[in-house]
């Protein structure tokens, strides 16, 4: 028709499903999981937006997801009543990949396909693995509200392009046909597919419906009849109790609230009673995704009120600093009609919202005293977003600041494993204070001058080298009674660690090098407040030192760096 249209794939996509479909091939079955994720998905975003607008239901208001199979065309359908997409959307969402960070991924990609593999996993893979099984895909859909003469059919056979047109269709939502490579013809079975559904997608709130099947006894084989059996338990996964749960379904939930290829890291599921109701089934992923330092990033908690999907990524439920989870909050208390207005106010959502921190925090805790490894992961992860909850939450501040690591002179490595508790465990007979150097790299913190006289007393200094740790001193004032002190500010007092006889020396000192040291500061003029002679140093002659109440000289640097 005169509306066809042959568009280029984005340069990403192509080699997105280069790579997908020659490395992820003995995973080939995930396409399945992800097309009922979508579709899943789709009639969520129905629901949300029907919250303003009844009339999107049309006139078909149970939202469902049908699997069907065609032996003879040797083609695959998924449908779904949900959103649809429009002729732009199609090919926006089909067409592109809008995450920030694509163009940074592909550049890690080596070539190696083992390696490649696992990396596809983390970024994703969605949509786009039905072309692992297929070499032609057909896609027609119709967004909710939009006449039936604007339906929108996409074709591509996973090269270089697709076609889009558009077409009379009368049902809402989408229809996924995967025309079936070579040698997979195995999926073309009723068994197989139920097997696959109750596998990857037993979780999914929505029925998966498929036509029934029944013995016929004169062609000696199985055939499909007219009445339709829904395949998956199509109740809430966190509803049920967890000793119904078995670790396999939690995870396989996760990869679909989480839109994740890979298994989470651990998760916390708990159904709260008091004042206020509610249930939680947290996940924390094992890997950072791309956008992770994006503000715009999806794809946070998901809240739902009784059961029903209100709508996702409701980042009131959680602060900024634990964006990384994943999973659903569940409230019995909520109105139904909640908007995002009413959520920012709700008394109900903050006491959701302290109780998820705490879950979480919890959960992190139970990591350290019982998975020493997978805690170490999920701080290579996820240590720098943690961080920023030491200025966020005050409230749990001492908690967030028991969970962090640090790299310090004690091992003297980039490695960051060194929590407070374990310096203080460390600290010298007489020492007070936990002290720490800032400074733009770990080479820089380490072979600071301001560490001599500390490695020369064998006292530990923590090495902070992030741009947040800046901010961490900033606020966090103490830990465990301890003052937290930097090596590079004020007049250093070193307390009780200092001996009678080095006072004396450096007060004898500061009288015979009076005139020295005025000399100096006069030459100097403006630019010093002061010069001192000092016992910091034992190797290098000279070093600057920031006024007690100053900026740190690390942090005017990283201020000067953002312009200000
Ligand atoms: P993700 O699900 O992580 O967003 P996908 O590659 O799986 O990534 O899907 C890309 C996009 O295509 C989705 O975000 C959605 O906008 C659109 N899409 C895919 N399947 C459907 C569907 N069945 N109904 C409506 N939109 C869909
Ligand atoms: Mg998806």
């Amino acid at each position: 028709s005169a509306t066809r249209e042959t568009l280029g794939f984005q340069t990403e996509v192509k080699q997105l499903l280069h790579l997908m479909i020659h490395s992820l091939y003995s995973n080939r079955e995930i396409f399945l999981r992800e097309l009922i994720s979508n579709a899943s998905d789709a009639c969520d975003k129905l629901r949300f937006e029907a919250l303003d607008n009844g009339a999107l239901f049309e006139s078909d208001p149970e939202l469902k997801i049908r699997i069907g199979f065609d032996k003879a065309a040797r083609t695959l359908t998924i449908i779904d009543n949900g959103i649809g997409m429009s002729r732009d959307e199609a090919i926006a969402n089909l067409g592109t990949i809008a995450k920030s960070g694509t163009r940074e991924f592909f550049s890690h990609l080596t070539g190696d396909q083992k390696q490649d593999a696992n990396l596809i996993g983390q970024f994703g893979v969605g949509f786009y693995s039905s072309f692992i099984v297929a070499d032609k895909v057909t896609v027609l859909s119709r967004r909710a509200g939009l006449p039936a003469d604007q339906g929108v059919k996409w074709e591509s056979g996973g090269e270089g392009d697709f076609s889009v047109e558009q077409v009379e269709r009368a049902a809402r939502g989408t229809e996924i046909t995967l025309h079936l490579r070579e040698g997979q013809d195995d999926l073309l079975s009723g068994w197989k597919l139920r097997a696959l559904i109750r596998k990857y997608s037993d979780h999914i709130v929505q029925s998966i419906v498929m036509k029934q099947e029944k013995w016929d006894e004169e062609k000696k084989e199985q055939v499909v009849t007219e009445e339709d059996e829904t395949v998956n338990q199509a109740s809430a996964l966190w509803a049920r109790p967890k000793s119904e749960i078995s670790d396999e379904q939690y995870r396989e939930f996760y990869k679909h609230v989480g839109h994740d290829f890979e298994d989470p890291l651990a998760w916390t599921h708990a159904r709260v009673e008091g004042r206020s109701e509610y249930t939680q089934l947290l996940y924390i992923p094992a890997h950072a995704p791309f956008d992770l330092y994006d503000r715009n990033q999806r794809h946070g908690v998901k809240l739902y009120v009784k059961r029903v999907f209100i709508m996702d990524d409701a980042e009131q439920l959680l602060p900024a600093y634990l964006r990384f989870v994943r999973g659903v909050v569940d409230s019995s208390d909520l109105p139904l009609n909640i908007s995002r207005e009413i959520l920012q106010e709700s008394k109900d959502i903050e006491a959701i919202r302290s109780g998820c921190t705490k879950k979480i925090l919890g959960l992190l805790d139970d990591l350290v005293a019982n998975d020493a490894e997978k805690y170490k992961k999920f701080w290579q992860a996820f240590g720098r977003v943690l961080k920023e909850g030491v200025a966020e939450d005050m409230v749990n501040r001492d908690k967030v600041a028991g969970l962090l690591r640090f790299a310090s002179s004690h091992a003297d490595t980039t490695e960051e494993n060194v929590s407070l508790a374990d310096y203080i465990a460390r600290m010298k007979e007489g020492q007070e204070k936990i002290y720490y150097v800032t400074a733009e790299s770990f080479n820089a913190a380490k072979n600071s001058p301001h560490l001599e006289i500390f490695r020369k007393k064998g006292i530990e200094v923590l090495l902070l080298s992030d741009r947040i740790d800046e901010w961490v001193v900033t606020h966090l004032h103490e830990f465990d009674g301890k003052p937290l002190v930097s090596v590079a500010k004020g007049g250093l007092d070193l307390g009780k660690l200092e001996d009678e006889a080095e006072k004396q020396e450096q007060e004898r000192e500061a009288g015979e090098f009076k005139e020295l040291l005025e000399k100096i500061k006069k030459s100097l003029g403006e630019r010093v407040k002061e010069v001192r002679i000092t016992n910091r140093l034992t190797d290098s002659p000279a070093c600057l030192v920031a006024d007690e109440h100053d900026v740190s000289g690390n942090l005017a640097r990283i201020l000067k760096a953002a312009g200000q």
